[in-house]
């Protein structure tokens, strides 16, 4: 009886795979769920029952739950990536038929979805690799989506894709990124511009709390008031709220008693080294990975605070009492100093975006990708919409820096950008993410750099040759002999 068949199926039931079947089956399409562990397919049953009597189906084994789904049969994996996506595939495609599709939604590696796409395509079935980006939430009420492969994969779901995904005031945040692993690169870039918010934010919160003095209940209304305007954004929402939060063992707020070692499963390394591979200036996201790597050296920190606290720096200087601060200003300043840093390192990984594209034939719609991130996901922010039109404007922008409207932008907020990093460094602070991008900025806005010099030491030691500024060819000179 094909009207009692699911319109899809979904197996890997853990936070992830559970919201996204919930979702589906809520906006009216009847899911097949299955996991490897029982449990969590009862769990999701009992969810389905209690969150409003979702159409939702359970299986205890692959064969049961591919044949309840219709043909020609979509199925999402939500697994750990890496070995158990081949071992839920492996489980699943003996019962699978030619035309049905496998759609791995977890963050895999493009060049594992690429092999996986091969090898489905070798047995007549189609493959997708989906980003999924929104965390819980996300999967559960709207995440964005970012779907690539087959086509005709897509063609067999985008109903409910397009169901599923946030809603934005220009559509649904799901579309066709591209062929092969395309879906899997783009959210890995998003995963490394994540990184790169999150450390500028810190870095924002760092220098109004050490060099300003600000309080948590000052901070939790900076962030508030800035996502009314131009940073308007998830992660700076999120970040009012942190603020808020007091410590249930204890006086003051629950921030300040959290280890400072950042964890990570490894997207914003991988975008640094996609970067360096491309030869793509990234130094924002790169910035962040390795604040990252610094903070997991807690005990070293500790040790070179005492080794080193006092030997260059005057003691008091991060205290407001000894560098009074006009905090009003102050937070005026950083407020524009995250928003240019931030354009920065959108910037770069767009640019990275575009140079694999090219290098893989992808053809990728970076206005569309912008435009997808601007509900469901983590680095959904106002500001996305502008990056679209940029991009809309001209589709072959070679930065994002150099779009007329966000150029304008920049140079206005170049001097509060200036002084929130020059006291940064001064306070002994150091802001990597942000003076990374003002570096960048600097770097790229210049016409000329001190590259010649590099270029003539090139030359001394390893005869690599020159190019001239007034006239064409290629030149050597016997450096030694004529100094
Ligand atoms: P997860 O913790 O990454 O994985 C747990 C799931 O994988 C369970 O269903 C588990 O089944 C299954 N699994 C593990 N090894 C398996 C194997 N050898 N064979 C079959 N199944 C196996 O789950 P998650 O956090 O929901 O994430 C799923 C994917 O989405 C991951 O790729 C993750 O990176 C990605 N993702 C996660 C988030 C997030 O916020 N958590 C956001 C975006 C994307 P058992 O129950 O049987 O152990």
């Amino acid at each position: 009886d094909s009207a009692a068949l699911s319109r899809i199926g979904l197996a890997g039931l853990a936070v992830m795979g559970q919201n996204l079947a919930l979702n589906i089956a809520e906006k009216g399409f009847p899911i097949s769920v299955y996991n490897r562990t029982a449990t969590k397919v009862d769990e999701t049953l009992s969810r389905a029952a209690a969150e409003g009597d979702l159409p939702v189906s359970g299986h205890r084994s692959p064969r049961d739950f591919v044949l309840s789904i219709r043909r020609p049969r979509s199925v999402i994996i939500l697994v750990k990536a890496g070995p158990p996506v081949d071992q839920t595939i492996a489980a699943l495609s003996p019962f699978l038929d030619p035309g049905d599709s496998i759609i791995d939604g977890g963050n895999e590696w493009y060049e594992h979805t690429e092999r996986r796409l091969r090898e489905a395509s070798a047995r007549g079935l189609l493959y997708l690799g989906m980003g999924v980006s929104g965390g819980e939430d996300g999967a559960r009420h709207g995440p964005s989506l970012m779907p690539g492969g087959h086509l005709q994969a897509y063609r067999n779901v985008e109903d409910v894709l397009a169901r599923a995904a946030a809603q934005v005031d220009d559509g649904p945040c799901v579309t066709f990124v591209g062929e092969g692993g395309a879906g899997n690169f783009v959210k890995m870039v998003h995963n490394g511009i994540e990184y790169g918010d999150m450390q500028l934010i810190a870095e924002a919160y760092d220098v109004l709390r050490s060099a300003g003095g600000l309080s948590n209940a000052e901070l939790a209304a900076v962030f508030d008031d800035w996502n009314r305007g131009e940073l308007e954004s998830f992660l700076v929402e999120i970040t009012s709220d942190i603020f808020r939060v007091p410590d249930e063992h204890g006086g003051g707020e629950l921030v300040d008693k959290i280890l400072d070692k950042t964890g990570m499963k490894g997207t914003g390394k991988w975008t640094v080294q996609q970067a360096a591979e491309l030869s793509v200036a990234a130094p924002t996201i790169a910035a962040s990975l390795d604040s990252r790597y610094l903070s997991a050296l807690k005990d070293e920190r500790v040790a070179a605070s005492d080794t080193l606290d006092s030997a260059g720096m005057p003691p008091g200087l991060l205290l407001p009492a000894a560098r009074p601060v006009d905090k009003k200003r102050l937070v005026d300043d950083v407020r524009q100093a995250l928003y240019a840093s931030k354009i920065c390192s959108y910037a770069q990984g767009m640019n990275l975006l575009r140079a694999k594209s090219d290098e893989k034939g992808w053809n990728l719609n970076l206005g569309e990708l912008a435009r997808i991130w601007k509900g469901g996901c983590i680095i959904r922010a106002r500001f996305l919409d502008r990056i679209k039109q940029a991009y809309e404007r001209n589709r072959s922008l070679p930065n994002l820096i150099v779009d007329p409207e966000f150029a304008r932008e920049m140079v206005q907020r170049q001097p509060a950008w200036r002084r929130v990093v020059g006291l940064a460094i001064e306070a002994g602070i150091g802001a990597p993410g942000m003076s990374a991008s003002l570096a960048y900025f600097d770097t790229y806005r210049r016409a000329r750099l001190p590259a010649n010099l590099v270029q003539a030491q090139r030359d001394y030691f390893g005869a690599h040759t020159y190019e001239r500024v007034d006239r064409p060819g290629s030149f050597h000179t016997e450096w030694s002999k004529i100094a």
